[in-house]
C-alpha cells in the first residue's frame, strides 16, 4: 500500500444520458425547447458531459428527430463535452457536421440483441465502425464505443465474458479509447460486474472503461459501487432515473444521476456536481414529462436537510 488515495484518485466523472437514453422510449415527442431546458439545468448543476441525442433514422426513433438542431444549439460550449450515439457512418457524418464533440458507436455483446437492435450482425456493425472511426479521426472528434447487453442478454441469457472481451478488443483495434459497458436490460449484479472488469483490465489495459447501469432489478447502485471499488471512475446515469419502458409499471430505467451523485459524495468520491441543483433539474424533468420519476433522492432530499422537530407530530405510543 502506498498510503491513502488522494482526492483526485477518487474523482468521479458523470456522463448524463437523460436526453438520449432517458427520452428515447418516450412515446410523445418532447419539444426541443424542453430538451434544451433540461440540459441547461443539468449543466447549471455542474454536469460537464452529456450524451445529447442519437443520429438514428427519424422513422425508427421519432423522439430523436431534432438531433442536428440540438447539437447545433449546444456546440462549442467551453468545458462541456457533448456526445451522440451513431449507428452507422451516415449518422456519424451528420453528427460531425452538426458539431458534436464525441461520437458513440454501439454494438451488443450478444449476437441476437445486435440483430434485433441494429438489424445487422456484429461483424457487419464492425465494418461500419471502421468507416466511422476514419471520419471522426479526420474531423478531430472523439471516438467512444458502447457495448450493450454487457452483463446479460434478454434473448441469450448470460453473456460469456470472452464475448465481452472480444468486442472490447475489436473496439480497441479501431482506435477507441473509451468503452462503456451498458447494462441494457438490468441484468448486471456485482457478482457478474467484478469478474468482467477483471477480465477487461487484463485484456485491454490501455482502454478507459465507463459503466452504465439500469436499476431494473433494484441493484443498479450496488453495481455502480462495485465498479467504484474496482477503480472505475467514469459512469453514466440519467436524471430522475428516466428511461425504461413508460408502459410497464415499475420498469425503472437508468440509475438516477442524483441518487448516484448522492452515493458518491457521501462515500468520499467527489463528482464536482451540486446535488441540490441536480435535484432541481430532476424536478424540471418531472414537470416536462408530467409524471412521477423513479429517482429517490429527488423525493427524500439531502441527507442533512433536517426537518424542524416541531413540524413532526410526536408519537403518542
Ligand atoms: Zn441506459
Amino acid at each position: 500500500m502506498t498510503g491513502p488515495a488522494s482526492a483526485s484518485d477518487r474523482q468521479v466523472a458523470v456522463t448524463e444520458v437523460s436526453p438520449r437514453d432517458g427520452l428515447q422510449s418516450e412515446q410523445a415527442f418532447v419539444p426541443t425547447e424542453d430538451k434544451i431546458r433540461l440540459v441547461e439545468g443539468l449543466i447549471a448543476a455542474g454536469i460537464c458531459s452529456v450524451e445529447l441525442t442519437s443520429f438514428v433514422s427519424p422513422r425508427a426513433v421519432p423522439q430523436m428527430r431534432d438531433a442536428a438542431e440540438l447539437v447545433r444549439h449546444f456546440r462549442g460550449r467551453p468545458g462541456i463535452r457533448f456526445s451522440a450515439l451513431v449507428p452507422n457512418p451516415r449518422g456519424a457524418e451528420a453528427a460531425i457536421a452538426a458539431g458534436i464533440d464525441a461520437v458513440v458507436m454501439f454494438a451488443s455483446a450478444s449476437e441476437s440483441h445486435n440483430r434485433k437492435n441494429l438489424n445487422r450482425s456484429r461483424a457487419d456493425s464492425m465494418a461500419g465502425f471502421q468507416k466511422i472511426a476514419r471520419s471522426a479521426e479526420g474531423a478531430g472528434v472523439a471516438l467512444h464505443g458502447a457495448i450493450a447487453t454487457a452483463f446479460g442478454c434478454p434473448f441469450e441469457g448470460d453473456v460469456p465474458i470472452g464475448q465481452l472481451v472480444d468486442q472490447a478488443m475489436r473496439y480497441r483495434d479501431i482506435g477507441i479509447a473509451r468503452i462503456t459497458l451498458g447494462d441494457t436490460t438490468g441484468m448486471a449484479t456485482p457478482g457478474n460486474v467484478l469478474p468482467a472488469l477483471d477480465a477487461l483490465r487484463k485484456a485491454v489495459p490501455e482502454v478507459a472503461i465507463a459503466l452504465h447501469f439500469h436499476n431494473t432489478r433494484g441493484v443498479g447502485l450496488a453495481c455502480a459501487y462495485a465498479g467504484l471499488l474496482h477503480g472505475i471512475r467514469d459512469f453514466e446515469a440519467s436524471v430522475g432515473g428516466i428511461g425504461g419502458c413508460p408502459f410497464v409499471p415499475r420498469a425503472t430505467g437508468n440509475i438516477a444521476t442524483e441518487d448516484f451523485v448522492y452515493m458518491c459524495e457521501e462515500s468520499g468520491y467527489p463528482t464536482g456536481i451540486d446535488l441540490a441543483r441536480l435535484i432541481e433539474a430532476a424536478g424540471t424533468a418531472e414537470r416536462i414529462l408530467g409524471r412521477e420519476l423513479p429517482g429517490q433522492v429527488m423525493k427524500a432530499g439531502l441527507r442533512l436537510a433536517l426537518a424542524g422537530s416541531d413540524t413532526v407530530r410526536t408519537a403518542t405510543g
